[in-house]
């Protein structure tokens, strides 16, 4: 079972895909790594969708990528004796420590270490930017803010702070809680939410100890500011517009959505483009042509993946919302100024002996119209210097790790299959030919070129380029 497109899909699981069935229909649509996200989800729950997603990756055979995502520290204010409270421009409201219930005059700001970090100056948005507060008095007790933008307010309505450096880490105590019961689960990646700085990275890293990867979801202006540091110690990133268009002028957020995209390319590491992509598809069975231009944009970038968010987990059409954007992804893949598109974003290889390989072996292919290019890898490293060449043959790796295989399913244009190492030159010859005449990647007489570090199953030694023609008895018996 072989997708008709490079551009990979996640699909945030929720209310709307709760039953095997759906999961599985989500699959057959289209999907490749399901997203569990945390904020809403128990351990048990977790666990439970975990189970699925290894059921019908055990029934179609294929690696399935799963991602956790970590809620972080989205701040709340408390709640309201008689809500909702209507608040007017000018008038001044209260953010303090007192649980009591809130009235039109202050509510309850249950984060201590955020009250002492307000400085007057700092905007305060609250629920998704709807209202806009400037800091006028602070005091660790008690934040005196006046309404620029007014609008209602009513319980636990999410709280931005674009001005301030939260001294908190990413992590809460549910976060940590939450990744444990993550890593046990055994999913693939887990993606952290509201990343401000390098260290917040670190340490998921230091728990996660190589379990699963490390997406850092970019969704503060403070991490923007240190983009070059925290992507160099991320596995993949996630341009996360919902709370970055809250945090930072939703003007901005395209331009700084190409700039990631081209800087991840660059290094090699996934870059993910999320939220609202069909938003409207939440209630609709067909999209804006809006949406439709986004998604498309996002592909034509050569974004990794493209994310659905409430319109999978919430909406009403979660299978068609999954057809749809790969519909949209496989149209624009087939645009001519796809493929001129991409090869204006490459950049030079690195010196190393994986990434001139990799080059090569796009060259070569294109050069031959070689159906694929067959790579071995251990960690998975060689596959993403093969997808930063974004090249135009499909991409099939071969592993002999599930992890590895289940990591992949969210980089551009790798189709991962799980198998044994050859155990010769020539073994690997045969070996490359039947899996690409197998996945349904070349028929006989067709050919392929194989990319592999030998001597096998030792990490970081691509060295080898080898052009295979599939014969006619590259199929096993059966
Ligand atoms: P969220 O992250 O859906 O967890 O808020 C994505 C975003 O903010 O865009
Ligand atoms: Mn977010």
């Amino acid at each position: 079972m072989r997708r008709n497109r490079r551009t990979k899909l996640i699909a945030t699981l929720g209310p709307a895909s709760e039953d095997l069935a759906i999961v599985r229909q989500l699959f057959q649509a289209g999907v490749d790594v399901f997203r569990i996200n945390m904020s809403h989800s128990s351990h048990a729950v977790l666990a439970q969708r975990v189970q699925q997603i290894r059921a019908i990756e055990a029934e179609f055979n294929r690696p399935i990528g799963i991602l956790a995502d970590l809620q972080g520290p989205k701040l709340r204010v408390g709640t309201f004796a008689a809500p909702p409270v209507m608040l007017e421009k000018g008038q001044r409201f209260v953010l303090d420590s007192d649980p009591a219930p809130g009235d039109a005059t202050r509510v309850h700001l249950p984060h201590p270490e955020i009250l002492a970090a307000l400085r007057p100056g700092h905007r305060v948005l609250i629920d998704d930017g709807k209202l806009l507060f400037v800091v006028r008095e602070a005091d660790p007790e008690r934040v005196e803010i006046e309404v620029e933008v007014a609008g209602a307010i009513s319980n636990k309505k999410g709280v931005s702070l674009p001005d301030t450096l939260l001294p908190s880490s990413a992590l809460t105590d549910k976060d940590r809680s939450d990744l444990v019961a993550a890593l046990e689960a055994g999913v693939d990646w887990i993606a952290l939410s509201f990343v401000q700085r390098p260290d917040d990275v670190a340490e998921v890293r230091k728990i996660a100890r190589g379990r699963a990867l490390v997406m850092s979801k970019l969704e503060k202006p403070q991490a923007i500011e240190r983009l070059d540091e925290i992507m160099e110690l991320s596995d993949a990133l996630m341009v996360a517009r919902g709370d970055l268009g809250v945090e930072m002028p939703l003007e901005v957020v395209p331009g700084l959505q190409k700039r990631i995209t081209r800087m991840a390319r660059k290094l090699g590491k996934p870059v993910v483009i999320a939220t609202q992509m069909l938003e409207s598809m939440i209630q609709s069975p067909t999209p804006t042509r809006a949406e439709v231009s986004d998604v498309a944009t996002a592909v034509f970038e050569g974004a990794d993946a493209v994310m659905l968010s409430a319109e999978s987990a919430a909406g009403k059409y979660p299978i068609t919302a999954v057809e749809t954007m790969s519909r949209i992804a496989e149209a624009v893949e087939r645009d001519p100024n796809y493929t001129v598109l991409l090869a204006g974003q490459r950049t030079a290889p690195e010196p190393t002996g994986a990434d001139a390989i990799a080059a090569a072996a796009r060259s070569v292919a294109e050069t031959l119209d070689l159906r694929a290019i067959v790579a071995w890898t251990a960690s998975g490293a060689t596959a993403l210097r093969i997808a930063r060449e974004r090249p135009y043959p499909p991409i099939l790796t071969l592993t002999t790790s599930h992890h590895t295989a289940r990591r992949l399913a969210l980089v551009w244009g790798v189709h991962a299959v799980v198998g044994e190492d050859p155990r010769d030159v020539d073994d690997m010859a045969r070996l490359g030919a039947q899996v690409a005449r197998e996945q349904e990647f070349a028929n006989p007489g067709q050919r392929v070129i194989l990319v592999a570090g030998v001597p096998f199953g030792t990490p970081g030694a691509t060295n080898m380029l080898r052009i295979a023609f599939v014969g006619a008895g590259d199929r096993p018996p059966g």
